[in-house]
């Protein structure tokens, strides 16, 4: 395909690196017996539960589980693409990435996103510049000072100002018509059908929304307070989606508050720019607003990748407990152990920007402490909206907790849960709810039960994930697939596919090994069973047992197909293929048999 960059390439480029220095160079590692460690960059620690390996060239966190090769990374840390973390690490060796057609895709659309990139921040630098020299500025100014906010939080957040008018930005910036252009796809100015465009932002207090890496890429801009306010414009107005911004995935302050703190204790979502920064201006330097959108899958993992506590705030009154509970909700699957969720309610009519001005840093942070923990809400919640004194209520409570507790990731957090809705249960009402409860118990431990032991096809994977070297060995004994292919078993054909790689490419490494499962279903998979402890440290250990466990699969393939073939022979209805192989089966027990027992 052209544009793609071979797999040969990716393969030696990985032989290449060290992924215990790509690492090192960004978060610094500490060698810890044969591997080494770090506090974990993508989730927040004390102590470090990060690993890298280089016998393996792979990178596990025991706590948030992030995992992968130096390319997974760099798109991890760095935010990069795919085949920018490629060419950020070819650089670092100085060499090429060759493209195959000779071109990387759309060399255009690249060129263009950077010109993007530089575009708003001109954009960011021109509204900076606006607030402190424009004619009109002093509303805005005022308006800021009113509020408490300082010149440096104001500096720090990089508010700005849009005048009045319909083409401030166009003729400071976009006066060509390529950067015209450029800036209605940055969502900058809009095209009116008769081509001509004009600014969005107008007569608005700006708001820049970074990126992780603290680019401007969109914008949110408050209107400023008037004597006869028009109902028509809103009073926040944000950027579009654009090809720098999606509003799903970003939150305004976060790159602010990583900026700030060192060991961030919490992030607080809360509900508007003018929030974020008038905490700041209290020194909580810890809340993040959602751009317009409920909280996304997207922002929770990004939340939790930072630190361990995400309190949501949110007004007393209907909506507002309406968006805590779908918050809840979408905070199910990622409640892991080591997580905490809260949410807190403001008094009627507060916002937190009004409501620490009035009661101060120390008596906000207390209510930020004392708000409802994920288990406190959900359970209040449930026992509050069902009549728990009649069965009706109480079934209805079990039956609406249920599934939603099942959401949860296995550990002992989802566990506890499930105990305390028992608990209810039991409390409330005698049998039939609790023999249910008692019997969704048994069903969780035996799923866990199975979880646990290991098949001998997932043995056999994970021995080669550790250890590539012992497929070229086993093979070297003369060994092959050939029986294996019979065998029905789940996931032999991912057996099969990592033997078939490692026939053709036999020094692979771990990580090259599984960036070519990226971003497809068995991936994952790889990905946690490289990540698994090994059981077995001492590699000729493993070698041996990965040289067992694969007899073993290939005696049961060999007895299977000999039955088979011997109940049809008996029938007579096998063709020469088959009578040769059932032969060759014959001789395999044979020698099998023979080999057990040598005295015979
Ligand atoms: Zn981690």
């Amino acid at each position: 395909m052209a544009g793609r960059i071979p797999q040969q390439f990716i393969d030696d480029l990985l032989n290449r690196v060290d992924i215990v220095e790509v690492i090192d160079s960004r978060v610094p590692l500490k060698k810890k017996g044969k591997e080494y460690s770090a506090c974990c960059p993508f989730h927040s620690e004390k102590t470090p539960s990060f690993t890298v390996s280089q016998n393996k060239q792979f990178y596990h966190c025991f706590g948030c589980k992030a995992n992968g090769s130096a390319i997974g990374f760099l798109m991890e840390y760095e935010h990069l693409s795919f085949p920018d973390a490629i060419e950020e690490l070819a650089r670092s060796q100085g060499i090429e990435v060759p493209y195959e057609g000779g071109q990387r895709p759309d060399p255009e659309v690249k060129k263009a996103q950077t010109d993007l990139y530089d575009l708003m921040q001109q954009a960011d630098q021109f509204y900076q510049q606006q607030l402190r020299q424009h004619a009109d500025a002093q509303t805005a100014v005022n308006y800021l000072k009113e509020r408490g906010l300082s010149g440096e939080v104001a500096k720090d957040f990089g508010i700005g100002f849009a005048p009045d008018g319909w083409d401030n930005l166009i003729k400071a910036i976009g006066n060509t018509p390529e950067r015209e252009k450029a800036l209605v796809t940055a969502g900058m100015l809009i095209k009116k059908d008769n081509g001509k465009c004009y600014d969005r932002f107008r007569d608005r207090i700006m708001f820049p929304i970074r990126d992780r890496r603290g680019r401007c890429i969109a914008f949110g801009g408050r209107i400023l307070p008037k004597e006869q306010p028009n109902d028509k414009d809103a009073k926040y107005l944000n950027s579009p989606e654009t090809p720098l911004f999606h509003k799903g995935r970003e939150l305004y302050g976060l790159y602010e508050a990583r900026q700030a703190l060192r060991d961030i204790p919490r992030l607080m979502v809360v509900e508007g720019y003018m929030d974020v920064v008038a905490l700041a201006q209290f020194d909580v330097r810890y809340a993040v607003a959602t751009l317009g959108t409920a909280t996304t899958a997207d922002h929770l993992q990004r939340l939790f990748q930072l630190t361990s506590e995400v309190v949501f705030c949110f007004d007393g009154d209907r909506a507002g407990k309406d968006a805590a509970w779908r918050a809840l909700q979408m905070c199910l699957p990622e409640m892991r152990d080591g997580r905490e969720t809260r949410f807190m309610f403001l008094p009627d009519g507060e916002d937190p920007d009004s409501y620490i001005r009035k009661i101060g840093k120390e008596a906000f942070e207390l209510e930020v402490k004392k708000s409802q923990t994920f288990s406190e809400y959900l359970f209040k919640q449930l026992t509050d909206e069902a009549d728990i004194s009649g069965i009706g209520g109480r079934a209805k409570l079990v039956e609406t907790a249920r599934p939603m507790l099942s959401q949860m990731p296995e550990g002992i957090y989802r566990k506890l849960m499930f105990e305390q809705l028992e608990k209810i249960g039991r409390v409330e009402l005698s049998s039939p709810q609790a023999a249910t409860s008692n019997r969704f118990k048994t069903a969780r431990q035996s799923a866990k039960n199975t979880k646990t032991s290991m098949t001998p096809v997932r043995k056999a994977i994970t021995y080669l994930l550790h250890q590539p070297g012992v497929a070229k060995n086993w093979m070297d004994t003369g060994r092959n697939t050939e029986v294996l292919k019979t065998l029905d078993l789940p996931g032999m054909d991912l057996l099969l596919e990592v033997l078939e790689i490692l026939r053709v490419h036999p020094d692979l490494s771990t990580s090259a090994l599984i960036e070519r499962w990226r971003e497809t279903p068995n991936g994952s998979h790889l990905t946690k069973l490289a990540a698994e402890q090994p059981e077995l440290d001492d590699s000729s250990a493993l070698e041996i047992e990965f040289i067992a466990v694969m007899d073993a699969l290939n005696k049961q393939s060999v007895d299977l197909r000999y039955d088979d073939l011997q109940a049809r022979l008996d029938h007579s209805t096998l063709n020469d293929a088959e009578m040769a192989e059932y032969k060759m089966l014959l001789q395999q027990i044979y020698v099998a048999k023979s080999a057990s027992k040598p005295d015979e």
